[in-house]
């Protein structure tokens, strides 16, 4: 591990977070840096994803800032795997939980400010909000209102929808790597595709800025309550899911692309397999919608994944089409 001289508030209760000897190592873990922010040990992450399922992180860390998050990760032994993490509305954490110290940003990272045509949003705005601000300022990012994430979620995912997508709006975001550099990286140079990004391995996304068109409030807030009654009237939104669970199949999967063709649906080809409704254990494929995969009660992270593999399975068998999933799996399986 590097030298490093951490800020520190003054505590001295032993075993609270701000405790160095709070953070031991754990096995196959080297000590911990001691953030400003909260750093927990065994943390469960179920409550903190949609599907309300998972293991916990070995370490979950809550940065009180960006400086905090940057000399934390300076000072990190470059062994130890990290897992920067949104609201978790597209990810299944397995049950066995995650081997790594998985980040959440929370409220050092949730500013708006408007300049002009451009956003700037910290990375744990929820992208409903940011539409929300942006609409008001007479600025489109209305696509966004309806996605469940957080904008350093959006931005990874390139998440989109209604045509629209972060790759058309965003200007560039500002990261801080894996050995806790602060860098803006224009958004060009993210290869952004469909529900994909390539950002340097580890690094988190901090904040980002979007240029958007302008438009009459009144117009902007109509569309986005336009958004949310269709969402309501066709998707299970009240459920516990992720969103999409697999792709379009190839080919008709909507890139963004003036040439895209979207006849083919993930969900026509789930439903000529039969395999609306079905169910393992907790997990369900959304009788509203079947390329939701839902959690109908109880389910664990291996039901839902399971019965996503069933059905790819399925497709594969009646359609001779290969699902891929859009959902992201992460962690590792429970141990007999
Ligand atoms: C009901 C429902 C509807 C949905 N509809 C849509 C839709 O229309 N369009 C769409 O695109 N998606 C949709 N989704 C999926 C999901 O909301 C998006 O993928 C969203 O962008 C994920 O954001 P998140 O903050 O929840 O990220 P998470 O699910 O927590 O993480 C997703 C990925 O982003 C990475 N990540 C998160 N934050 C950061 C960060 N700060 N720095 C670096 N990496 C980070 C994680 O490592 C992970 O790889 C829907 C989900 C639900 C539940």
């Amino acid at each position: 591990m590097r030298d490093f001289e951490f800020p520190r508030t003054a505590c001295l209760i032993i075993g609270h977070p701000c405790d160095p000897f709070a953070h031991p190592a754990k096995e196959g873990m080297t000590q911990l840096p001691t953030p400003r922010g909260v750093l927990t040990p065994d943390r469960s992450l179920a409550d903190l994803t949609w599907l309300r399922v998972g293991g916990p992180a070995d370490w979950l860390f809550q940065p009180a800032d960006e400086a905090d998050l940057a000399a934390f990760l300076g000072a990190l032994d470059p062994a130890v795997a990290v897992f920067p993490m949104g609201v978790g509305s597209n990810l299944i954490v397995r049950d066995g939980g995650i081997r790594a110290v998985v980040i959440r940003l929370g409220r050092g990272f949730n500013g708006i400010a408007v300049e002009g045509d451009r956003v700037v949003a910290g990375a744990a705005a929820l992208d409903a909000h940011v539409a929300k601000r942006a609409a008001e300022a007479g600025l489109d990012l209305t696509f966004l209102r309806t996605i469940p994430g957080s904008i350093g979620g959006a931005v990874r995912m390139n998440a989109g929808c209604y045509g629209s997508y972060v790759a058309d709006v965003l200007e560039e975001i500002r990261i801080v790597t894996r050995d806790g550099l602060v860098e803006t990286v224009p958004a060009s140079s993210l290869n952004l595709r469909y529900r994909q990004s390539e950002l340097p391995d580890g690094a988190v996304v901090v904040s980002a800025t979007f240029r958007a068109a302008t438009g009459d409030p009144a117009a902007l807030e109509a569309r986005m309550l336009d958004q949310i009654a269709k969402r309501d009237a066709s998707q299970p939104t009240r459920e516990r899911s992720a969103g999409s669970t697999f792709r379009n199949p190839v080919g008709h999967s909507s890139t963004g692309r003036a040439d895209d063709t979207h006849e083919l649906k993930a969900w026509k080809v789930i439903d000529d397999a039969g395999m609306r409704g079905a169910t393992l254990g907790g997990a369900q494929m959304s009788l509203m919608h079947s390329n939701f995969l839902i959690n109908a009660g109880g389910a664990t992270a291996a039901d839902l994944e399971n019965l996503g593999e069933d059905v790819r399975k399925k497709v594969f068998q009646s359609s001779g089409i290969t699902l891929e999933w859009e959902i992201m799996r992460v962690g590792e399986y429970l141990q007999d």
